[in-house]
């Protein structure tokens, strides 16, 4: 296969009330606002995401808050769980800082070899953390509540629930690139581009658990990075051939978009490495202003008018 993804670009959640969405992934966990926006296809809601200090894909994890919104019905056809990478050597900083702020996590496991904690967000979003010390695109950032040698490096991998392993397993290893490197405990992982931290997407099949549905808490869809709008326009041909119903290609002003729905029901997407998110602001002051796509700037007032005010994050230290 000559044209692969090349492992997570952004995973988009859904959250609750927004602020308390902030004060959590930028007052405890340490990850940077790169961007405040709205859903460009709901501009009453924002889009609010959270990264390393410059945005890099493979960290960065996005929310809509939607407060309105039923909890997420955990079943299969949906991302279950999303592991962020730490340096080894991390898990008893994190464990007294979620001590501290009240963050609920079960008890350490090992998967794959790896040191595995966890958690879950304020609004029911299970999370975790693994301790590893693989090579990441990360750039610390300074103004963070959480020391340099302790900050998330980015979604380690993602975890799917399936109804079966068999069609999702072939449209990842026959038309996206990945590799299948084994099962254990019933999660069967695959790995692209050699596999690594990033690189990594883990599926459990549950044939007879009920479907899942979006909802606060829970993950709307994954992206997988391809290096550009060629490269995503070949991949994108490769999903049709797997019988599949990409969406065209859409600007999302920052980086490019594909959407599809993998067999199973997990909405995927494929998203360009760049332009990248300091196109529209200065690196030093990404995520302080409300930044809209050109198209929806002749509405600003209005959008204003219909968000809630957000405030940088109450939590600190
Ligand atoms: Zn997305």
């Amino acid at each position: 296969m000559k044209n692969t993804v090349h492992g997570i670009h952004h995973v988009t959640c859904i959250a609750g009330d927004p602020q308390e969405n902030l004060d959590f992934y930028v007052g405890v966990m340490g990850l940077r606002l790169v961007k405040k926006s709205v859903n460009q296809d709901a501009p009453d809601t924002y889009h609010l995401f959270y990264a390393d200090a410059v945005g890099n894909p493979g960290t960065d994890l996005t929310f809509f808050p939607w407060p309105l919104m039923e909890p997420a019905r955990l079943g299969v056809g949906l991302t279950v769980e999303v592991p962020f990478g730490v340096p080894v050597g991390s898990f008893d900083f994190w464990r007294k800082r979620f001590d501290a702020h009240n963050v609920k996590y079960d008890a350490e496991e090992i998967r794959f070899g790896e040191k595995t904690l966890p958690f879950r967000d304020p609004h029911g979003l299970p999370l975790a953390l693994v301790e590893t010390d693989a090579a990441r695109d990360f750039v610390t950032w300074d103004d963070s509540p959480i020391p340099s040698a302790y900050q998330l490096r980015g979604m380690h991998a993602v975890r799917l629930w399936e109804r079966m392993l068999a069609p999702t397993a072939k449209l990842l290893t026959e038309h996206l690139g990945f590799e299948y490197i084994g099962e254990e405990n019933g999660w069967h992982r695959f790995g692209v581009d050699g596999g690594g931290s990033g690189k990594w997407v883990e599926v459990q099949a549950m044939p007879s658990e009920r479907r899942g549905a979006w909802g606060t808490g829970g993950v709307h869809h994954v992206a997988w990075r391809v290096r550009d709008d060629e490269e995503e326009f070949a991949v994108r041909r490769q999903v049709e051939s797997a019988g599949l119903s990409p969406t065209p290609q859409i600007d999302r002003f920052w980086f490019r978009s594909v959407y599809f729905k993998e067999p199973g029901g997990v909405l995927f997407e494929l998203a360009t490495d760049g332009p990248g998110f300091d196109r529209d602001e200065n690196m030093e002051h990404l995520g302080e202003q409300l930044i809209l796509p050109p198209w929806l700037e002749p509405h600003r007032a209005q959008i204003e008018a219909m968000l809630p005010k957000l405030e940088m994050p109450r939590v600190r230290a």
